[in-house]
Formats: C-alpha cells, sequence, structure tokens
C-alpha cells in the first residue's frame, strides 16, 4: 500500500467503508467521520480527486437540473459555504446565468424558471439582454436574454475534494491511497467488508463512490448499474483580467472565471463527448443504441481495442481485474473546447483576447435517464450505491456525502432520493433526456 494520508495502516475493520477518493466518497467519510462512527476511505489512485472531480469545471449549479436534484443542489451550496469557512478552495458565489442564443432556448428556459419557482427558488429570474448585461456589463455580443440564479458558486475542484478528505482526516477517518476495491463482502444478505488490493477490511456498511468505474464493484454482489463513461473536455486560458464572477451556460459553451483570472471553459449543454466502444458496451445495451442514435452528432466513438483484448483475456467484462490501478490521461477534444471558447467570445467579446494554457478530459459516469443513482437498498443490506452523476455531480457531492453518512449510519437518508433508485431502469418508461449531456 502507498502511504496513506494521516500514516495510517489499513485497519482489520471498520464501521463504514467508503471507496473512491472524488468529492462524493470525500465528503461521505467526513459525514460519517462526524457522526462519531469509524470510516475507512479507500482509493485507487495515489490521491483524491485523480478522476472526475479533480477534472470538473468546477461551477457549482443549482440551476438547469431536474426539479428532483434541487433539494440536493441547495443542501450541497449551504455545505459548500459551511466548508469554505475552514479551507480556501476558490469559493465564490457569483450566481450563474444561463444564456440563450438560440430561439429554441426561450421556452426551454422559461420552462426552468417556472420549474425553479415551483421548488421554491424564488430568486431565479428570466433576464431580457439589458438586464442580464446589469449583472454581466461585458455581455455586449448578441443572445436573446439569460436564466440568472444568484445563489450558484463556483470553486477550484480538486481543492474542494482536498478540503473535504481534510475535514475526514480531521474528524478521525482514514484514508488510504493506492488501494483499489476488489470486492464487496457479502454474508448471508449483508455486507460483511470489503476485499482489497491490500487486504480485507471487516465493516457493516460499504458505500461504493467509484465514479464511472462503480459497475465493475457493483457487479460482485450481483448488481447491474448501467453506467456509460464518455469523455468530456475543458480548456483553461491564461489569465485576463475580471470579466465575469457568474458560472455561465449555454448551449454550446460553459464557462468560469477563476479568482486569478485563469478563465475554464466547456462544451456546456450537449458538448461533444467521446466514447471508447468495447464489449462493456453489452451493459445496458438497450439504453444506449438509441441514445447514441439520437445524439450522433454530439458522440464521437472509438474503438477500444486493448480494452476489448483484456475482457477476452479476463472472460468478463466487469471483472474488477479490468479496473485500471492508475486510470490513463483521458484525451481531450481541443477542437471542441476551441469551438466553446470562440463561442464565448460571440457573447462576452472581452473573451476574444483569450489564450489557451491547459487542455484536459475526464470521465463522465453517464446514466440512461442523465440522474444520478443513489441508493441504499438495492444490494445487501449495508451497502450504499452513489454513482451516475452524468457531468454535473460535483455541485452535489456535500450533500451525496450527507446522504450516504445517513444511509450508512443510521439506514435513513437526511434528503429525499426516491428518485433515484437503481431499480428504476427495470421498470417501464425510463426518462429520456432531451440532451445527450
Ligand atoms: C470535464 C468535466 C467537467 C465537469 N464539470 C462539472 C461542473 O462544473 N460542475 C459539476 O457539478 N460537475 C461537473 N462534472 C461532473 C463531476 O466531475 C462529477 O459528477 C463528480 O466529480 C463525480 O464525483 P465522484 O466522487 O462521484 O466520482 P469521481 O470523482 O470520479 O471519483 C471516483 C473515485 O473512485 C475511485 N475508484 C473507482 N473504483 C475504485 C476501486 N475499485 N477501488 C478504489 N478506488 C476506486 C476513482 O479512482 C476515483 O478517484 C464534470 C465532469 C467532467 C469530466
Amino acid at each position: 500500500m502507498s502511504p496513506a494520508v494521516g500514516g495510517r495502516e489499513l485497519p482489520s475493520g471498520a464501521d463504514v467503508v467508503v471507496v473512491g477518493a472524488g468529492i462524493t466518497g470525500a465528503a461521505t467519510a467526513a459525514a460519517v467521520a462526524a457522526r462519531g462512527a469509524s470510516v475507512l476511505l479507500v482509493e485507487k489512485e495515489d490521491g483524491p480527486a485523480h478522476e472526475g472531480s479533480g477534472r470538473a469545471q468546477g461551477s457549482l449549479r443549482v440551476q438547469g437540473r431536474h426539479a428532483a436534484e434541487f433539494p440536493l443542489a441547495v443542501e450541497a451550496l449551504r455545505l459548500w459555504r459551511e466548508a469554505a469557512e475552514e479551507a480556501d478552495f476558490e469559493f465564490v458565489v457569483g450566481g450563474n446565468l444561463y444564456f440563450a442564443t438560440r430561439d429554441s432556448d426561450l421556452p426551454v428556459l422559461r420552462g426552468l424558471v417556472d420549474e425553479a419557482h415551483a421548488s421554491g427558488l424564488a430568486d431565479v429570474a428570466l433576464l431580457d439582454p439589458d438586464q442580464t448585461r446589469e449583472v454581466l456589463p461585458a455581455a455586449t455580443g448578441p443572445f436573446l436574454g439569460a436564466m440568472w440564479s444568484p445563489i450558484d458558486a463556483q470553486c477550484q475542484p480538486e481543492k474542494g475534494t482536498e478540503a473535504f478528505v481534510r475535514r475526514a482526516l480531521d474528524r478521525g477517518a482514514g484514508v488510504a491511497y493506492g488501494v483499489k476495491a476488489t470486492r464487496v463482502i457479502e454474508r448471508a444478505g449483508r455486507v460483511a467488508g470489503l476485499e482489497t488490493s491490500a487486504g480485507t477490511v471487516a465493516a457493516s456498511a460499504v458505500v461504493v463512490a467509484g465514479g464511472a468505474w462503480t459497475p465493475y464493484l457493483a457487479s460482485t454482489v450481483g448488481l447491474a448499474v448501467p453506467i456509460m463513461p464518455v469523455v468530456m473536455s475543458e480548456v483553461e486560458t491564461k489569465a485576463l483580467p475580471p470579466v465575469f464572477r457568474q458560472t455561465i451556460r449555454a448551449f454550446g459553451f460553459g464557462a468560469r472565471q477563476r479568482p486569478g483570472g485563469r478563465v475554464v471553459v466547456s462544451g456546456g449543454l450537449n458538448a461533444v463527448v467521446r466514447h471508447e466502444v468495447s464489449l462493456y458496451d453489452l451493459n445496458g445495451l438497450r439504453f444506449w443504441l438509441s441514445r447514441a442514435a439520437d445524439f450522433r452528432s454530439h458522440l464521437r466513438l472509438q474503438l477500444g481495442a486493448r480494452r476489448i483484448l483484456r475482457q477476452i483475456a479476463t472472460m468478463s467484462t466487469l471483472d474488477t481485474r479490468l479496473v485500471p490501478d492508475r486510470s490513463p490521461e483521458p484525451r481531450p477534444d481541443r477542437v471542441a473546447v476551441d469551438r466553446a471558447l470562440a463561442r464565448l467570445a460571440g457573447v462576452i467579446p472581452a473573451m476574444a483576447a483569450a489564450t489557451p494554457a491547459r487542455y484536459w478530459g475526464g470521465l463522465v459516469d453517464m446514466t440512461p435517464d442523465g440522474l444520478p443513482v443513489i441508493d441504499g437498498a438495492c444490494g445487501p443490506e449495508g451497502l450504499t450505491i452513489i454513482t451516475g452523476l452524468s457531468g454535473h455531480g460535483f455541485t452535489l457531492g456535500p450533500a451525496l456525502g450527507a446522504i450516504a453518512a445517513g444511509l450508512a449510519v443510521d439506514g435513513v437518508s437526511p434528503l429525499p432520493i426516491e428518485g433515484f433508485r437503481l431499480a428504476r431502469f427495470s421498470e417501464p418508461g425510463v426518462r429520456r433526456p432531451e440532451m445527450l449531456i
């Protein structure tokens, strides 16, 4: 085992073992430790936030979500604010502007405003271009209006995740890096522990927060979790003078400006994403075939020949031996994010001066309906699964931690999670989202 933060050895047992030191697992470990239970956080990489959580744009956006996610996002924002009092992770509450740049965007935004009001978010408003420029004076390019939400925020994602790991450690959690979880141990319908590359840990509760790799570990207790991993890309520019404090979202671009001046830009709504085709896709194929066809102009397919060879050698598509000990760096789509930067400059002309400094890609754990899986009752008693955050889960992390801790320690979620049951994928009428991502 690599040296764990806090210098601990893998213990023989803990009340709760959490798999994955992304924001979900880190926040879970912190919340479990805060309840006074013993907890071990296990991560295959040599530090936290190496996968989705370290690659996110860092927009802590309440807006533009399915209404079922609102209570989680609002609570998550409260917990982000609370955490920012303890640690510096570039947390800024600058609000979110969701731009309409095409006629077809306006009815979508009107619908989202109505949904927000119905959920008690009274401050959300649809602004015309002049009202928008009162919020963001540099938005002098052509657009039709924007949805404004003042409570949304942003932070630097790897620092935000590290802050929750630090919280977990300060409250007595153990953290083991370089340790891969290989099997959830089940005895008589109950979780009995976790088998890892560094030995077995006895536990009556296991939380799997493994991002895109969750289906592999879930399959060790017979669960089928339909996740399609896709690579989403980002570009960060060199520092510019301050132009905007809001997080920005629109069809074709999404952005935020960090406090130091660098601007992080993504493809925004319906971004172009890449998927590596392999035998893994046979899991949940009935969901993915039609979606891939509907969104073919936003999906780049690439043959994963090496992955297929490994699957054949393992004679499995979900064996945990197929989870890489260290995930390879996903190749970013530079063309797509350069295009997004140009679209941003169309609305905010000052962005035309921006020079790209760094590109990266990250794995998104997509579900068939674009909603997460948050379930403490889908497998053996004591197992909680949180995955499928579908490209917008970093925001929710602290609330997911509170939910997972509630389920693992008391068997009760403090927030409504009925809509996120895994079993919905076995029921008729699975919702089809309007966008790919
Ligand atoms: C490019 C990009 C931009 C994004 N932008 C935003 C944004 O602006 N706002 C937003 O809200 N969301 C955003 N997201 C989505 C967000 O990053 C994710 O939803 C969120 O970070 C998922 O967190 P997680 O902790 O559940 O998973 P992850 O961060 O992926 O963490 C899972 C961890 O589990 C570990 N793991 C997996 N299997 C095992 C195993 N068997 N044993 C040990 N460890 C294991 C992995 O190594 C990993 O560290 C973005 C995603 C991408 C890729």
